[in-house]
């Protein structure tokens, strides 16, 4: 019986956050500085992850793509454009879809086998998306956020892992309750904003009943010197703007506390084939 204990599945969401910006071009890349931070980080604390990448950041950087697999993590899709499924049809999806794996493959990936939407935009209402990916050769996604959310969300599809059909698996992200809200907790945004002692406690939670913590971060929740600019995709909110450069300087910091708690951070198909086998 493998050990389950404090497993926490720690991944990036790699993209460039000035894609869908106006003239984002125009502002600092940082794409690649900011994924090395993660790397040493990973390489620090002897562990291996997932890196959803977007297939226009594989194209551009192939031999920072290179590098992360060199280094023994696992590349999945985050869709080839970034382009949240409410906008796609099913066959635009399923066309972006297979120019993000030609991507990945091209610059490097053995095989690809996970997927997670841009923007946890899997809900009910694009669940289409799930038989796509399974024909597309997918074998497990991470794209739901089972709650009520600011942006999207599937409150119905529940927390826990769930076999679609016969060839793939959702395992939505992890979430915990801070007042009314239900929120993942780590999550980018939320893991820097939020108290730490809620962080904390909201980890200890799940490694008590045995249970994964599912994470996403990307590369500018580390960026403190990354020009200011609206970001994409947040309705013009200066609330939301002001959060997403809230506490970006004690991000890996943060990190560490978790680290202190004793977790192992895995890759996500390497969680799935050591440790879901009976468990869904
Ligand atoms: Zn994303």
């Amino acid at each position: 019986m493998p050990d389950t204990n404090n497993i926490f599945l720690f991944s990036i969401d790699l993209e460039d956050v000035r894609e869908g910006v106006v003239n984002g071009s125009l502002y600092k890349d940082r794409v690649v500085n900011n994924t090395l931070k993660y790397l040493d980080w990973l390489e620090k604390n002897n562990s291996t992850c997932t890196f959803f990448t977007v297939g226009k950041v594989a194209e551009k950087y192939p031999d920072l793509i290179k590098q992360i697999v060199r280094a023994g993590h696992e590349i999945a899709c985050h869709s080839y454009s970034h382009t949240p499924l409410n906008l796609q049809t099913p066959e635009s999806f399923k066309f972006d879809l297979e120019k993000n794996i030609n991507a990945l493959l091209k610059s490097g990936v053995e095989s690809v086998k996970g997927f997670r939407a841009p923007v946890f935009s899997l809900t009910k209402d694009t669940s289409w998306a799930h038989e796509i990916l399974a024909g597309c050769g997918i074998t497990y996604s991470s794209s739901v956020l089972p709650a009520d959310n600011p942006l999207y969300g599937w409150k119905e599809f529940g927390a826990a892992p769930k076999q679609i059909n016969k060839k793939l698996i959702e395992l939505p992200v992890t979430l915990n309750r801070f007042g009314p809200l239900n929120i993942p907790f780590a999550g980018g945004v939320y893991f820097r904003s939020f108290p730490f002692w809620f962080i904390r406690k909201s980890f200890k939670k799940y490694f008590k009943n045995n249970e994964p913590v599912l994470s996403y971060f990307h590369p500018y929740d580390l960026d403190s010197e990354q020009e200011k600019f609206m970001h994409a995709g947040i309705n013009n909110s200066t609330l939301y703007n002001f959060l997403m450069y809230y506490n970006r300087k004690h991000m890996l910091s943060r990190l560490d506390k978790v680290v202190a708690l004793d977790v192992k951070i895995m890759r996500y198909d390497d969680y799935i084939k050591n440790h879901l086998k009976n468990g869904v």
